[in-house]
């Protein structure tokens, strides 16, 4: 390639999606920079889901303990220190941080540690004032928590900040009713915290199937979560002692020790120079791309959370490594298919989907047969724990082909990856039935379903 540039590549954000397209590009011959104002992982492995599931393997050992006298054993005087868990998770954090690091050094990649901003169609300056040119630049700066406009909100926490407490909070206010509410109510739960969550609507994780959500707030009422619906924000105070006072629509003032906001990720687009150099944002602040993820500037690119596609970092992944392998490899454009897209939410006890919803399967094919089982897992049925789970098919009645797949249980994010395959592959419920169950599982009931 010409040396006109000093770079073939310049990635700005060193997340999943950014690192992944870095990488591959890199393999592929081209000479690539990448920028990173934070640490060399991004949401996910830095403030997200590795070590966000850290925490829920670590809240499950409260359930476990609770149900192993069932089961025989006796374990006396347990006891829980959060400084433990949060020190190992962010060692853990540190390990997979240098992993990262090694994985860009290892292709040649050049890393800047600090903040890049455009200046220029392929010019890049950076914190220090260095200036660079690149002959494509890929944006893929992630997203960053959104905190309700509301007085005192200074005084709540977002997820980032959550895996950095100095302690488990005697009493937490979440707001919102998404993925991040939902799973660190169960963490903190299960750890003894009373834990509040308030959401604007009634509804709970929006994009999921309604039975699933239904059954996974009638167990986390079960569980001491309480829910306080149609309730926004009015402010936060703050009380001489440290804990908070927070007022909301529709319901009576809430003190608690600690307000964690979980309503939602904007795309991180801001202060880029993206406009000064043409980059056309949509409404939200996210970046428009084509399905080949390149922007209305030819050499511009943007993948991952930042162009709020699917917000999931196995979706960022793919959208880095098509990147990369249509720009700087040898064979066909690559776009990702964002259809079918598998997802879970660690919530105690977890939700697992794909594809199409109840209600969103009846409104596009009208004619559907739904198939379900809801049962109480073996281990929970000895351990006397009340808690049952519940799958569910969706088929298209004409063909028969499964055209969504929802769970909640445990371990169904496990289960789910498996049974994606088929539904993505196009399977039929025959094709389901004609396969024999693995007995005693819970994954038995995806075969066995009527
Ligand atoms: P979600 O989009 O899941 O949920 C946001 C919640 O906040 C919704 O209940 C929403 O209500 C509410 N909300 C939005 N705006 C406001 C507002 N202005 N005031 C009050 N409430 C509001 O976002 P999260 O923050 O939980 O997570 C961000 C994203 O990160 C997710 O969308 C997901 O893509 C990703 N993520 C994925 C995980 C996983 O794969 N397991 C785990 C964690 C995060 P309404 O429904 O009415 O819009």
């Amino acid at each position: 390639m010409a040396d006109e540039y000093d770079y073939d590549l310049f990635t700005i954000g060193a997340g999943s999606g950014g690192v992944r397209a870095s990488r591959v590009a890199a393999s592929h011959g081209a000479r690539v920079a990448i920028a990173e104002e934070f640490r060399v992982g991004g949401t996910c492995v830095i403030r997200g889901c590795v070590p966000k599931k850290m925490l829920v393997y670590g809240a499950h050992f409260a359930e476990d303990i609770e149900d192993c006298q069932k089961f025989g054993w006796t374990i006396e005087k347990a006891t829980f220190d959060w400084k433990t868990l949060r020190d190992n998770v962010l060692a853990d954090v540190d390990r997979l941080n240098g992993l990262y690091t090694e994985t860009l050094e290892n292709h040649d990649v050049t890393i800047f540690h600090e903040k890049a901003t455009l200046t220029g169609e392929h010019e890049i300056t950076l914190a220090s004032g260095k200036v660079v040119t690149a002959k494509h630049i890929l944006i893929a700066t992630g997203a960053t928590p959104r905190r309700p406009d509301c007085p005192g909100n200074e005084h709540g926490i977002t997820s980032n900040e959550a895996f950095h407490l100095d302690a488990v909070p005697k009493r937490i206010l979440i707001a919102g009713g998404g993925y991040i509410a939902n799973e660190f109510a169960g963490i903190f739960n299960e750890f003894g915290s009373q834990v509040t969550i308030i959401n604007r609507t009634d509804t709970l994780l929006r994009s999921y199937d309604e039975s699933l959500r239904d059954r996974l707030l009638q167990i986390s009422m079960m569980k001491g979560i309480d829910f306080r619906f149609h309730a926004e924000f009015r402010g936060i105070e703050k009380n001489d002692d440290g804990s908070l006072t927070v007022s909301m629509t529709n319901h009576e003032d809430l003190e608690v020790d600690c307000v964690l906001f979980a309503t939602g990720r904007t795309p991180h687009t801001k202060d880029l120079g993206l406009q000064e150099v043409g980059v056309e944002l949509g409404e939200g602040g996210e970046i428009l791309v084509d399905r080949f993820s390149k922007t209305n500037v030819d050499h511009i690119y943007a993948v991952g959370d930042c162009t709020d596609r699917v917000q999931l970092t196995p979706v960022a992944i793919r959208e880095g490594q098509a990147f990369a392998d249509t720009v700087f490899g040898p064979g066909d454009p690559v776009a990702v298919d964002h259809s079918c897209v598998a997802s879970a939410v660690f919530s105690h006890p977890p939700i697992a989907a794909v594809g199409m919803t109840e209600g969103e399967a009846r409104n596009k094919l009208g004619d559907i047969k739904v198939y379900q089982s809801d049962f109480r897992p073996m281990k929970n049925v000895l351990a006397g724990r009340n808690e049952r789970s519940l799958f569910k098919m969706i088929c298209d009645a004409s063909s028969g082909k499964i055209v969504g797949i929802h769970m909640i249980a445990p371990e169904a994010p496990e289960m789910m990856q498996a049974a994606a395959i088929a539904v993505k592959a196009g399977l039929t419920k025959a094709d389901f039935d004609a396969t024999t169950a693995i007995h005693p599982t819970m994954a038995e009931e995806l075969v066995l379903m009527r």
